[in-house]
């Protein structure tokens, strides 16, 4: 976030919308418009920084090696890294859970695409390629049926924008969760790609609508996910 911004109290929305905007613009109408149009600096939240943590240790690991024998291997490599007595439990979870997948280098690590016909632009934790099928992976912290729901749309838009960046299909996804030890394999169709591409054009189409009322036109919807809310402070009466 860049804070010299806030200070001039300038909107940071380009036009240009992420997965995140996404999710949270259909949460909160209000926490979207705090965050890119009101632009009022988040509140750091302790749950982001362990996640951008164990997201560059798994990144990190794969500038080490190019292809880790076993669990063992990749485990013994996740060590030498200062992160890892820090996030020893999700590192070990880590290692067991993409040797299901794969022990090799991803195509990509932390691989952004804007997609101009669309407005968007993601960033994939991983891409791999395994016996000819590509598969879009992402790294998540816990699991619960609720978010998984998101996880999947997240995995169908971004399969959906490596196609057309790349001119490929991609029709498989997994989620590590990488707190819980839990690995969720996923089938990506075309429909749940056409889907998530819909989801995009009427979340655009709804933030379009609200910004001609000003700030009132974004709806407050308070809910359990105000207490991890990074601008709670900032929405009186919630
Ligand atoms: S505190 Fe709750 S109601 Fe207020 S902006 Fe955040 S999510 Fe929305």
């Amino acid at each position: 976030m860049n804070n010299e911004h806030n200070k001039q109290n300038k909107p940071l929305w380009s036009g240009w919308l992420s997965k995140s905007q996404i999710l949270l613009f259909e949460k909160c109408p209000r926490a979207w418009y705090l965050s890119k149009i009101k632009a009022v600096p988040p509140e750091e939240k302790l749950h982001l920084n362990n996640g951008r943590d164990v997201h560059s240790l798994f990144e990190w690991v794969y500038t080490v090696k190019d292809k880790f024998n076993d669990y063992e291997d990749l485990l013994n490599t996740l060590k030498i890294n200062k992160m890892y007595s820090l996030h020893k439990q999700q590192a070990e979870n880590f290692a067991k859970l993409i040797k299901e997948i794969s022990l090799s280098k991803p195509l990509y690590t932390e691989y952004k695409i804007f997609n101009k016909k669309l407005g968007v632009v993601g960033i994939l934790d991983r891409i791999d390629k395994i016996n000819d099928e590509y598969f879009v992976v992402e790294y998540k912290w816990h699991f619960n049926e609720f978010a998984f729901k998101d996880h999947v749309f997240e995995l169908s838009l971004y399969s959906w924008l490596y196609e057309q960046d790349k001119g490929v299909k991609v029709n498989k996804g997994a989620v590590l969760y990488v707190n819980d030890k839990i690995l969720r394999l996923i089938d990506i169709d075309e429909q749940s790609k056409q889907e998530a591409v819909d989801r995009v054009y009427k979340t655009r189409g709804e933030m379009i609508r609200d910004m001609a009322k000003g700030e009132e036109g974004f709806e407050k919807r308070p809910g359990k996910w105000c207490k991890y809310c990074q601008f709670a402070k900032y929405c009186q009466g919630k």
